[in-house]
């Protein structure tokens, strides 16, 4: 039988984390799965009493487990301490919100695909009409933006996947702090489905993701993933050399013909040359430093899917 092991970040949850318990709880019963399969919540870091109730439900029952972190370190860092603290616990490892807007019915859906034979199955929104407008179109507009990037992600996807074991074992060499899940995990290449999910609105409480978290998530998973603005600030550089270019032949013109203001035309060949000089120079350094970047972050070259011992 799988052991299976759920996973929720919880960031100032205090009025939802009993009621996502005891939904868990029932489904998990209702579910064919090992006996010490688990519900792990992660606290973020809460000012309220996330902690507390979460402690409160261990002592109930150790079906619930709790990974406490100091201060809040974000939602994706949250889920990456779930996934480490179920990895080689588990046989898979389903990592859900704790307002559970996503249908946990998707579950027993999610741990059939694994059971066929994948690795990753991810939770996929076909119905967003409990978004937001603003939410729905920045959404689907950061989707194509990253697909322009070169970046594969799975279009409606969140953080509602099942990840197996062999994917939590390579994502511990992900040493990476600005961690963008939803970029890595399609990125190691396992084989993956996807389920259809039915999201619901909030249940209580307020989104925890204000503005500012959100726009970080969203520069991490362009930055962590693509070089391209900084290729497209070298051929800014490029163009303005050419508009030099182009420049210098109507001033020589102008010179020749005797229509040139006096001081006019080295001024505007400087600007544009000088300009694009620059630019092209900080679009190289660029180009070095994003390198450098990449070698920092130490991400692994290779990832071992199996091994014949
Ligand atoms: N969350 C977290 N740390 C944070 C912000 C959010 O662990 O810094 C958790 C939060 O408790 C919830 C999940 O991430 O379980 C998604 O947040 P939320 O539901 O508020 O986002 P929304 O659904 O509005 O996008
Ligand atoms: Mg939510």
């Amino acid at each position: 039988m799988i052991k299976l092991g759920i996973i929720c970040p919880c960031y100032n949850e205090e009025e939802v984390i009993y009621e996502s318990a005891s939904k868990l709880e029932s489904l998990i019963k209702s579910m064919d799965v090992s006996h010490d399969s688990f519900v792990v919540f992660v606290n973020d870091g809460s000012a309220d009493h996330t902690w507390d109730i979460i402690t409160e439900l261990h002592n109930k029952n150790p079906l619930f487990r709790g990974v406490n972190l100091v201060f809040n370190s974000g939602h994706q860092n949250a889920i990456m301490a779930g996934m480490m603290y179920a990895k080689d616990k588990v046989d898979c490892a389903i990592s859900i919100d704790v307002d559970l807007q996503d249908d946990i019915n998707c579950i027993p859906r999610m741990i059939e695909k694994f059971k066929a034979g994948n690795d990753v199955v991810y939770g996929v929104k076909v119905d967003r009409s409990s978004d937001s407008v603003a939410k729905r179109s920045t959404a689907n507009g950061y989707y194509r933006l990253q697909r322009l990037m070169g970046i594969d992600v799975v279009d409606n996807h969140a953080d509602f996947r099942l990840v197996s074991n062999k994917v939590l074992n390579s994502l511990a060499a992900f040493k990476e702090s600005h961690l963008y899940l939803r970029g890595i995990i399609p990125s190691l290449g396992f084989k993956s489905d996807i389920v259809e999910d039915r999201i619901s609105e909030r249940r209580a409480g307020r989104s925890k993701y204000s503005r500012k978290k959100m726009f970080k998530l969203a520069t991490d998973g362009i930055t962590s993933f693509s070089s391209v603005p900084l290729k497209i600030v070298f051929w800014i550089g490029v163009v303005s050399l050419i508009v030099a270019l182009i420049n210098a032949i109507d001033v020589i013109v102008a010179l020749c013909n005797g229509t040139a203001a006096p001081g006019w035309s080295q001024l505007m060949l400087s600007v544009w040359f000088v300009g694009g000089m620059i630019l092209i120079a900080i679009g190289l350094l660029g180009t070095y430093i994003g390198r450098i970047y990449g070698e920092v972050k130490n991400r692994p070259r290779y990832i071992i899917s199996d091994k014949l011992d």
